[in-house]
């Protein structure tokens, strides 16, 4: 007989800061352009002996920043600690940390996952985060490894999750969460090419219905949240026919190999023993002033569950106001745009996710290099609201304006685009339109009250798009009806 299991995930993720420098000196962070290899180094982050660690206030104030976003305790004193382990990319020997009295202590944040017509929400805990050192980069090459110092020393915040998460969709959702958060708050770029986010994950399985978790394993340095998703899946079949065929999952550190889609055991798992952890000595233990940690969250932006419960009393369902918050300049943009009352906030929603979004995303923008402002989509929505041109030619406006520039009023006026209301025009084309269609018409009479569509359709091209639809509509539903 097998039994039904249920995974136990457990998220581990490093975030590098976008501070101006480094952690403990002042050479510039996130140099990771290969052409350059060791330019942004000095004797600090190269770990040359006499030197000393200066911590660096902007890393400071980034880290406090996510962990008020993550609902953290912000503590106003914590400690470094060594890490020590032997690699050729860590000269020192040691890696900088915190460890028993980390800057952020336990938060929680709410994610959101399953299809877009049923969406779950689930609060996922924090056990803290704290601030650490990167190491530096080896490349291994056929005979001989090379290594660049750039990224030695740049400010990292660990975020570590309770093992809340039930399955690889809810651990997908955690991840897009933190990121939505990192970079709200502008504490991380999360840019994962750069590897300016690596998840370990850490998955165990119990049987349905037991309390006590089971042994688990982690899969270190995942650089892809597609990588993360199919390492878990692979893991769980892993495990669970492993212990179905009466084995025992052995507690060890396993590595992601893309190339062929599983995970392979790297090392058994290391105890807080082997790096024996101790105080920094060079470092004195961080106390946050409190005037200084009242002026950052005096800072902090409206965070987006907040502006996403706002735009739900304004009338948006759950996926729309999601869409719209996936990040600080879109929500800023709708709110601007939703500030001119003459436009609703569902033909805002529609607009901004259907026809801007799509160009940036075709185009591989970011909204703060959209070509369209938000004052200028407000002037379109406008005129579209309030029936001076048709959503067609709204539409036509914004792609004159994404192409040329523009302002959407002289557009309108040169292009002599108007929409046409007048009952005695719009009756003149209906007429026409139902003379030329005999069939289209007994279709309708018949009861197939689709086949209207074909006669708006006609009187569309006939007025090059300027009939107003809705009144077009009653004026042929009318007529057909006498
Ligand atoms: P370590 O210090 O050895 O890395 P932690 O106890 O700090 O271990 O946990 C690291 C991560 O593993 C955390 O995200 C935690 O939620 C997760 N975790 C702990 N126990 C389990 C388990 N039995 N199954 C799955 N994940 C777990
Ligand atoms: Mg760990
Ligand atoms: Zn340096």
């Amino acid at each position: 007989m097998t039994t039904q299991f249920e995974p136990v995930i457990g998220l581990e993720i490093h975030v590098q800061l976008a501070s101006k420098t480094k952690l403990f000196c002042s050479c510039p962070n996130g140099v990771g352009d290969e052409t350059k290899p060791n330019t942004a180094i000095c004797p600090r982050c190269t770990g040359q002996p006499g030197v000393l660690p200066v911590l660096t206030e902007g890393a400071v104030e980034l880290a406090v920043k996510a962990g008020l976003a993550l609902g953290c305790q912000v503590n106003e004193y914590s400690t470094f600690s060594r890490k020590h382990y032997f690699y050729p990319d860590l000269p020192k020997g040691y890696q900088i940390t915190q460890y028993d009295k980390p800057i952020n202590g336990a938060g929680s944040i709410e994610i959101t996952f399953g299809p877009k017509e049923n969406l779950q929400k689930k609060n996922i805990g924090i056990h803290h985060a704290h601030l650490e050192e990167d190491a530096s980069k080896s490349s291994h090459f056929d005979g001989y490894s090379l290594i660049d110092f750039n990224r030695s020393g740049c400010p990292l915040l660990e975020i570590v999750s309770m093992p809340d998460l039930r399955s690889p969709d809810e651990a997908y959702a955690y991840l897009t969460e933190i990121k939505r958060l990192m970079k709200w708050v502008d504490a991380s770029n999360c840019d994962m090419e750069k590897g300016e986010l690596r998840v370990d994950v850490n998955v165990s399985l119990r049987p349905v219905g037991q309390e006590k978790f089971g042994t688990r394993c982690e899969i270190k340095n995942l650089n892809s949240f597609k990588a993360v998703k199919d390492a878990l899946h692979y893991e769980i079949t892993r495990q669970t026919e492993l212990l179905n065929a009466g084995g025992h999952v052995v507690q060890e550190t396993r590595l992601w190999d893309k190339e062929k889609n599983i995970t392979r055991p790297m090392r058994s798992k290391e105890d807080a023993l082997d790096y024996r952890y101790f105080p920094e000595p060079d470092l004195p233990p961080l106390v946050l002033k409190h005037d200084w940690l009242e002026r950052v969250k005096v800072q902090m932006p409206e965070l987006p569950a907040q502006k996403e419960a706002k735009f739900m009393a304004a009338g948006l369902n759950a996926y729309d106001a999601g869409v719209l918050t996936s990040s600080l300049d879109i929500a800023r943009y709708f709110e601007e745009v939703t500030a001119n009352k003459a436009i609703s906030v569902k033909t805002a929603s529609n607009w901004i996710q259907t026809d801007l979004l799509g160009m940036l995303n075709a185009e591989k923008k970011e909204i703060a290099q959209s070509p369209i402002s938000a004052p200028v989509l407000a002037e379109i929505l406008e005129m579209v609201e309030s029936g001076k041109i048709t959503r067609r030619q709204g539409r036509e406006v914004f792609d004159k304006i994404w192409a040329n520039g523009g302002s959407p009023k002289a557009i309108v006026e040169a292009s002599g685009m108007v929409q046409v209301s007048d009952e005695g025009q719009l009756e003149a084309w209906a007429q026409e339109a139902i003379a030329a269609a005999p069939k289209a018409v007994a279709d309708y009479k018949k009861g197939n009250k689709a086949a209207i569509g074909a006669l708006v359709g006609a009187v569309m091209r006939k007025s090059k798009g300027k009939a107003n639809p809705a009144l077009l509509s009653k004026t042929l539903a009318r007529l057909l009806d006498k």
